[in-house]
């Protein structure tokens, strides 16, 4: 019997920065890569760009001191010559690395100065008769400190040691064709040499097809197990009386599109219930989402409850206000306004107002849930552009209206039967994003939500047409503006984002006013940018919006949200610059009103490949939902998921996009499991989820 290896405190310290906390987390440290060492290639066949392994002997041997110090060596092999380099050696290395020592080298092959070369190889010292191996030598993620060798130990220890169960019952192993859990940990941390090496490298394996359904079907069971946790919560249930969103409906200028109908019944039902509702409304750019906002807002106003919206930016809010100031003056309901840039009496007096109950609908930006604001009775709170929120805002948000379930001002109705001092009431949530989220990323990231979709436009819109324009043919462009202007439209100058630095993108964004301000003297240009005065952006886009200004240069402040529907051209400086979601949001701005509307991306050659992916995409469609899809795949979920997912670990091995029919099955399995197995959903969230507690909780 191997007894388990002991493990100094130094090592667990480095193992814990791995997220190795409990020995059986070894057995889920699966190699990043893997080494082949089973085969030699001849210096002569060596190619740059692979990563083999080669045999010869040291000829040359020394030490450079320029530009820093470094160990080089030259290894022939039949005549043919090989350059090995090391920026950071030991003196063992030298040692290793003397003339007529003969060496195996495995390391990527690259071009160097002197010829071909291999930077850092792993090389040992071998005879005429050293065998190779007979396996593929699995490579581990690795931290400071910790050499593979010991991980190897370890890893194989806690392999001996550790009673490894298969939790999945066989009836789902059988159904969906998947290995057993131990077998395919053993092969994964010790191939056999007869295993294709691609399928391993490609993680196509029938082994890691098992482990990343295993982390897949945990994910599903902790979100699963998130959402059932929220019906046991509770919230005022705000049942539907139509008081006053049947006056709104009547005053609108336009029918609700059937989509708009169906998500605001989704939405109405959850508010119904005395449970917090987590939903989340998706649609893209210009479907008419505020609406949607506006009638969930009137239905928990009119149980008595507070309602506040929050906005990412202040123009996108201040829009908010006015738009919902206009449409709910004729009910007698007066919207309150906060922000950051209030000044300090103005922002007391509407903390007042929000804390007394005086107002029921609360306006703003994320000063609304700041510690010193606090709600009398909030019963729903309304996130516009969530995406562009990060999760400590979402937390604040959700504490903010814990409110306890017997206050004696909530009506007692809407309270469930239940006894106990201390039981707190939550609101309703509705998140709101243009952002689509790609199928397979709502089905894994953001399944402990619900999820609604305005899949449709409102009608009367003429479909935006793009164009793409080199640089070289701004005078063009400017024609184009001018004429388009002249002919009463409006337009977007969209200015190039510099990401760098926000100094000088200010700058830019000055002298493209002054710019165009000199080539059209015939218009009236206005300037928005990020760093003005919130009240000087939001009397600028008034102007824009009542027409006075008839061209409006602005960064990309006017991403979110914002609607003039008269405008109907923009031009996006060095759109090469931008991402894709962005383009698409930007692009959104225009094709709001019935005019046809252009929108002209510019950009500066020499195109990245990247670039010229995005400006195909970006032309090419103008779904939402597709050009998610594509954006996902340039970028990865990490990048699209932004501030939600920072510090939570993502997927490790299954990659959603690739294994879109493992998250299919595992979504299913997870219901099962919880339905019939609940055992077997326990020991999964055990073995991966261990440390994700707090994620659950967001
Ligand atoms: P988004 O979903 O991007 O937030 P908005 O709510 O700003 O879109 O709506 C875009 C424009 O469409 C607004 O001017 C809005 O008043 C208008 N709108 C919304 N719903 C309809 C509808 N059913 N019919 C016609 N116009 C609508
Ligand atoms: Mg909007």
């Amino acid at each position: 019997m191997t007894a388990p290896a002991k493990i100094s405190p130094a090592t667990l310290a480095k193992l814990a920065k791995l997220g190795i906390r409990h020995r059986s987390d070894l057995l889920l440290h699966l190699p990043l890569r893997y080494e082949d060492e089973t085969e030699l290639v001849s210096i002569a066949d060596a190619e740059p760009g692979e990563t083999i392994q080669v045999q010869g002997v040291i000829t040359h041997s020394e030490v450079l001191f320029k530009p820093r110090r470094t160990l080089v060596c030259r290894l022939q092999d039949n005549g043919e010559e090989l350059y090995l380099r090391f920026l950071n050696f030991y003196p063992s290395q030298t040692k290793l690395l003397a003339v007529d020592r003969q060496i195996r080298a495995i390391g990527e092959v690259r071009m160097g100065y002197y010829g071909l070369e291999m930077v850092h190889p792993k090389c040992r010292a071998v005879g005429d008769e050293t065998p190779l191996q007979t396996s593929l030598t699995p490579v581990y993620p690795a931290s400071a400190g910790l050499s593979q060798a010991t991980l190897k130990k370890l890893i194989a220890n806690a392999l001996e040691v550790l009673p490894v169960s298969d939790p999945l019952p066989e009836i789902f192993r059988n159904k969906l064709n998947l290995l057993g859990f131990l077998e395919s940990i053993k092969l994964l941390h010790n191939p056999p040499a007869e295993i294709a090496t691609s399928c391993l490298q490609d993680r196509t394996h029938p082994a890691w097809r098992r482990i990343k359904f295993d982390e897949l079907l945990a994910q599903q069971l902790s979100m699963r197990v998130h959402h059932r946790e929220r019906s046991a919560r509770i919230a005022p249930a705000m049942k539907a009386k139509g008081h006053f969103t049947d006056k709104l409906l009547k005053i609108l200028p336009f029918a609700l599109t059937s989509a708009q109908q169906k998500v605001l019944g989704e939405i109405s039902f959850d508010l119904a219930k005395p449970h917090p509702m987590q939903r989340l409304l998706l649609g893209d750019v210009g479907s008419g989402k505020t609406v949607v906002a506006a009638l969930a807002a009137l239905q928990v106003i009119e149980n008595g409850y507070q309602v506040a919206l929050m906005a990412p930016t202040e123009i996108l809010a201040e829009q908010h206000y006015l738009k919902l100031s206009d449409w709910l003056s004729p009910l007698g309901i007066v919207p309150v306004w906060l922000s950051g840039s209030l000044k300090k009496k103005d922002k007391r007096i509407a903390a007042e107002r929000i804390a007394s109950g005086d107002t029921l609908l609360a306006i703003g930006t994320h000063a609304l849930f700041q510690e010193q604001i606090s709600f009398h009775k909030l019963g729903l709170a309304i996130v516009d552009e969530q995406h562009k929120f990060g999760v400590q805002q979402r937390l604040a948000l959700h504490a903010k209206g814990k409110i306890p379930a017997h206050d004696a001002s909530a009506p007692s109705s809407t309270l469930p039967l239940q006894g106990g001092g201390n039981i707190l009431q939550e609101p309703h949530q509705l998140m709101m994003s243009a952002t689509p989220i790609p199928r397979t990323l709502a089905m894994s990231y953001y399944a402990d939500l619900d999820v609604s979709v305005i899949d449709e436009l409102p009608p009367g819109r003429t479909p935006i047409i793009t164009k793409l324009v080199s640089d070289a043919r701004r005078d063009e462009v400017f024609d184009r503006v001018r004429s388009a202007c002249m002919t009463g439209q409006q337009a977007y100058w969209v200015c190039p984002l510099i990401e760098e630095s926000e100094v000088l993108q200010l700058q830019n964004a000055e002298e493209t006013y002054q710019l165009l301000t000199e080539t059209f003297p015939e218009l009236r240009v206005g300037l928005v940018h990020g760093r003005m005065d919130s009240a000087e952006k939001v009397r600028v886009m008034g102007e824009f919006k009542a027409g006075l200004l008839q061209l409006l240069v602005a960064t990309t402040v006017i991403e979110v949200g914002v609607d003039v529907p008269n405008a109907s051209l923009m031009v996006i400086d060095h759109a090469e610059r931008m991402g894709l979601a962005q383009l698409h949001q930007l692009r959104g701005r225009v094709g709001r009103g019935a005019a046809h509307s252009l929108c002209i991306l510019l950009y500066q050659k020499p195109l990245s490949e990247v670039a010229r992916t995005r400006l195909k995409v970006i032309f090419e469609n103008t779904d939402g939902f597709v050009i998610a899809q594509q954006d996902l795949q340039l970028r990865g979920p990490g990048e699209l998921l932004g501030a939600r997912q920072s510090g939570v670990a993502m997927l490790r091995f299954a990659d959603i996009d690739a294994d879109e029919d493992l998250l299919i099955h595992a979504r299913v399995v997870a219901d099962e499991l919880l339905r019939d197995y609940p055992d077997v959903a326990r020991a999964y969230l055990r073995r991966w989820m261990a440390d994700k507690h707090d994620y659950l909780h967001v």
